[in-house]
């Protein structure tokens, strides 16, 4: 018996953790799923956006599900404590183009892995009598040996021959200069695997211009949330794009895309990013074979074009995409 803990959150973010509760059900695994609350409706109701009970349930778990929440003013995010408090320190999205889904290019396949603890996001922010306001930016050598040991070995895994550092060491040169210095220590451990660095400037222009030439990107919080939500642009946007936050205890597995208040409700999320995503959960549970089962399914119903929501120019709603893919994993030999 696999436990899982979900956290549907609010608007979409629910209708599409229920989706995935229902395609993994469908699946001939033992799984249990635990549900724990958090974001805009769990603090209207219980006064906080991430109750104590939340994080204990999810630190029992191996895996996590995380649908998505809106932000409350004022309190800090759930996601980006929760990723601190279960260490998934390690971002990571694979960027793939889609057969059927028109987008600037038709061949792109790589992964950013992004460092999910400290950076930009530290979350410590103070104001000086209202007129200054400053951000710690935090970059230690502990988190980028372990996020950069991270990307490395899964290009090893994965047969990927090139991992490229982004940063801006030339602005930024103390912390990008040990993210950066730390990066080409690490290199050397992995000599099959080449290892290049780009400033994060000149990296956001090449996505647009010739992203085929990336195979594994690893970079700090800030740069890789704006550059992977790029990234999911070139390939088909928000609602076919997974994240997982992986770590040596727990994974955290989610959309990236937020809880969309203005289709909530109205069941036609689309809810592929979030089935990707119980793909990777899956993987990083050790059941690959359902894995890779839910990638190929998935892929077929995007090519067939028969059953998409709204935002990919289908009329189908949450559930028939759901159950399409249900129907072409049973089909797939
Ligand atoms: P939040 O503040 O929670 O991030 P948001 O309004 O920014 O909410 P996002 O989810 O970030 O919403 O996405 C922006 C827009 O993209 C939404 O308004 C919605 O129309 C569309 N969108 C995002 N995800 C999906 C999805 N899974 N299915 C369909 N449309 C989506
Ligand atoms: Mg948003």
């Amino acid at each position: 018996m696999i436990k899982i803990t979900t956290i549907p959150g609010d608007g979409i973010g629910q209708e599409v953790v229920e989706s995935g509760i229902t395609l993994l059900e469908s699946l001939d695994l033992n799984l249990e799923f635990i549900e724990a609350k958090a974001g805009k409706d769990c603090f209207e109701k219980c006064g906080t956006t991430l109750p104590e009970e939340t994080i204990k349930k999810a630190k029992k778990t191996k895996a996590t599900m995380f649908g998505a929440i809106t932000s409350v003013p004022e309190k800090k995010s759930p996601i980006i404590t929760l990723r601190k408090e279960l260490n998934a320190y390690a971002n990571v999205r694979p960027i793939k183009s889609f057969e059927g889904i028109k987008s600037l290019y038709n061949d792109i396949d790589f992964i950013i892995v992004r460092e999910n603890t400290e950076g930009m996001y530290f979350q410590n922010e103070t104001c000086e009598k209202n007129d200054i306001a400053i951000a710690e930016r935090v970059i230690t050598k502990k988190a980028s040996e372990k996020v950069i040991n991270f990307a490395f070995n899964k290009a090893k895994i994965n047969n990927r021959k090139k991992v490229t550092c982004v940063h801006k060491a030339n602005v930024l040169k103390k912390t990008d200069g040990l993210f950066k210095e730390t990066f080409y220590k690490i290199s050397n451990n992995y000599p099959k695997i080449d290892a290049e660095d780009f400033y994060v400037d000149a990296t956001a222009m090449y996505l647009v211009m010739k992203p085929q030439i990336f195979d594994v990107i690893v970079t700090t919080n800030l740069f890789g949330d704006i550059l992977s939500d790029e990234a999911a642009g070139l390939v088909g946007g928000l609602g076919l794009a997974p994240s997982g936050n992986l770590g040596d205890k727990h994974g955290i597995f989610e959309p990236i895309h937020g809880s969309a208040p203005d289709i909530a409700g109205k069941k036609i999320a689309n809810p592929i990013a979030m089935i990707l995503s119980m793909s990777m959960m899956l993987e990083f549970l050790g059941e690959k074979y359902y894995s890779d089962k839910i990638n190929i399914a998935t892929e077929n119903v995007i090519k067939k074009r028969k059953s998409l929501t709204p935002d990919l120019g289908g009329n189908a709603k949450t559930i028939d995409v759901v159950n399409a893919i249900i129907k072409e994993i049973h089909e797939i030999k």
